[in-house]
């Protein structure tokens, strides 16, 4: 049995599917569909899921993810936004794993509040690349059972998310998602796994769960400075908070009082420093999750 036979789908498998479905991949869905099994179990593999584990994957597509999630013995919820796909997804896990435990929300991820059945704690997906980021924090926002992520991503938006203070690739992803949880890249994917081929290289990326950082500000209000702070990268935080703070004065102010430099800029702040800045806003506690 080659690393495609078996259950999963191959290349022969996807076509097929494809064709009978009359499913013509569009880019703007980011419809890009895992072809290669070997990619499938690495990925579940890396993903590391307890057994029977309740798992949520957005974005199902062909179920290329999906039955590489049930073959693994998971209990899988997949949010899918184009109806022709989420129609076939149950009909395709169910007659190659009919005792397995898996459903569908026809839904844009972004719109989902509530899922069926038990709350997920692991989310594995091969995500849309053009709402990969809102998507992932939305996820991890709203659900927040989710002890575990492994998604695949745009190579550079891995990076980005997974970033340290410091670096030029340091951003608004990497300071919102380490709210969350702590994030590290989780190997490479190339291009010819997928069909269509993407003209951008893939990368995982890993996210583990941990307490957001113990402040009185809320959420809104730190992920409000982070916009702030990196609207304009290339200015002081100074002055780049000072619309926000009503005055460059103000802001200088607060980013002392925060025990923050006033030179400084957004890219070189861990999200603690953005919750001490927060924590200085007019008003602050009100509106706390
Ligand atoms: N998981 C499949 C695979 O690995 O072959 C498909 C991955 S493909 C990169 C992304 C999938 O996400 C497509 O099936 C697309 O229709 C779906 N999708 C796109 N935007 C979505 C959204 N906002 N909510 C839910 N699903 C979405």
């Amino acid at each position: 049995m080659n690393e495609t036979s078996g259950a999963l789908l191959g290349p022969a498998e996807i076509r097929d599917l494809a064709g009978r479905l009359g499913v013509r991949p569009t880019k703007t869905l980011g419809q890009n569909f895992l072809h290669d099994g070997g990619t499938v179990r690495k990925i579940v593999r890396i993903a590391g899921l307890k057994p029977g584990e309740r798992v949520v994957e957005v974005g199902p597509g062909l179920g290329s993810l999906t039955l590489g999630l049930v073959e693994a013995g998971a209990s899988v919820v997949a949010i899918e936004i184009d109806p022709v796909l989420a129609g076939q997804i149950a009909g395709t896990v169910k007659a190659r794993f009919p005792d397995s435990d898996f459903e569908v929300v026809l839904a844009d991820a972004m719109d989902v509040t509530t899922l069926p059945g038990d709350p997920p704690t692991a989310l594995v997906a091969n995500l849309p690349y053009n709402v990969a980021v809102p998507v992932l924090l939305t996820m991890l926002q709203r659900f927040d059972s989710l002890e575990r992520v492994l998604v695949m991503v745009q190579a550079e938006v891995a990076d980005r998310i997974a970033a340290v203070p410091g670096s030029k690739i340091y951003g608004i992803p990497s300071v919102k998602a380490a709210w969350y949880a702590s994030a590290r890249r989780a190997g490479t994917i190339g291009r010819n796994v997928f069909w269509p081929a993407p003209n951008v290289d893939s990368a995982l990326v890993q996210l583990e769960r941990r307490e957001p950082p113990s402040t009185t500000a809320s959420r809104e209000r730190v992920f409000a400075v982070v916009d702030a702070a990196f609207a304009q990268r290339r200015k002081t935080l100074r002055a780049a908070l000072s619309a926000l703070f009503g005055s460059g004065a103000a802001a200088e102010t607060a980013l002392r009082a925060a025990g923050v430099d006033p030179s400084a800029r957004g890219e070189t702040l861990v999200v603690e420093q953005f919750a001490r800045i927060a924590e200085q806003l007019p008003d602050n506690g009100e509106g706390r999750e």
